[in-house]
């Protein structure tokens, strides 16, 4: 068992870096991508000025052109709380993100789905630092029974609604090699995807869960990071997913639920449809495993 845990470990670190090196690389004006790499409620982490700023997003290989447009998902986070956002009439499939401790998560993620929207369960992870990212958390001294047995019954309620799920800050148990095993084993089990939420830029979520053999997803960048979220800035942040989905194919970004995002993106989205070409998708369109990923590459 060990030993094909570290053979499917080495295939999927060859296949990632194999990925890297025979992509070409972009070149990416840097003030179309660069990264306000603050996650809301998580600590906030930088791009250091000597590192160019794709290091934080998904490898190329996850993006091919599809012949139809650029695809881009957008996901609210933090979802559950309050009910304002449900309420909005959000104007397109958006994807929202449900936290797995909010009361009656089953009844509000069927609501969405039959909405139209995709549902994901934002499940609490350990954090750097001492924020309490919430009951139920996965932490990094949780041996792999206990992540499994704590993801079962943070997914529980969500029921069929459910595509798959992310991570509410887990910026400490995403950077952990021996927690995101655990985490892959258990994403292979339940059948679901994994949207890794970029917590970390040391976050080896996604990379983990396809070499177990599961489905993963990176968000690109939050559109509402930062002190100050403003309808402004988050409509700048907008613009800038559209264009890195027309630059690479596709993107991922996450939002919350402020009234400034509600605001923005039922101004931006029926205008980037028209206008722009942008095809909004769910997620789990863009999740991809490790033999999908390494085909998209190798392919000529
Ligand atoms: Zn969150």
């Amino acid at each position: 068992m060990l030993g094909w845990i570290v053979g499917a470990l080495g295939v999927g670190a060859l296949a990632f870096f194999l990925a890297r090196s025979l992509v070409p690389k972009v070149q990416v004006p840097a003030s179309s991508v660069a990264i306000h790499a603050t996650a809301p409620s998580e600590i906030p982490f930088t791009v250091p000025p000597d590192k160019p700023t794709l290091l934080l997003q998904a490898p190329e290989s996850e993006h091919p052109k599809p012949p139809e447009g650029p695809r881009l998902a957008i996901v609210m986070d933090d979802m559950g709380l309050k009910s304002t956002a449900l309420t909005r009439a959000l104007p397109l499939p958006i994807t929202l993100s449900f936290l797995t401790y909010a009361p009656h998560v089953g009844t509000q993620a069927a609501q969405a789905r039959a909405a139209g929207h995709e549902v994901l369960a934002h499940v609490p992870m350990e954090p750097f630092g001492t924020m309490d990212p919430g009951p139920g958390a996965l932490r990094v001294t949780q041996p792999s029974a206990e992540v499994t047995r704590r993801l079962a019954e943070a997914l529980a309620p969500f029921g069929p609604q459910l595509a798959g799920f992310n991570n509410h800050m887990g910026s400490r148990f995403t950077a952990d090699s021996d927690s995101v095993h655990r985490l892959a084993l258990a994403v292979r089990a339940r059948g679901v995807f994994f949207l890794d939420s970029r917590t970390s830029r040391a976050s080896q979520a996604a990379e983990a869960v396809r070499a177990f053999g599961g489905r993963a997803a990176t968000n690109d960048f939050f559109l509402d990071g930062g002190s100050e979220v403003t309808v402004q800035s988050v409509l700048h942040n907008l613009d800038r997913a559209a264009r890195l989905a027309q630059m690479r194919g596709s993107a991922i970004v996450i939002g919350h639920p402020f009234p400034a995002t509600l605001t923005a993106l039922e101004s931006w989205c029926p205008d980037a449809k028209a206008h722009r070409g942008l095809r909004f998708v769910p997620v789990e369109e863009l999740a991809i495993g490790d033999s999908e990923g390494q085909k998209q590459v190798l392919s000529p």
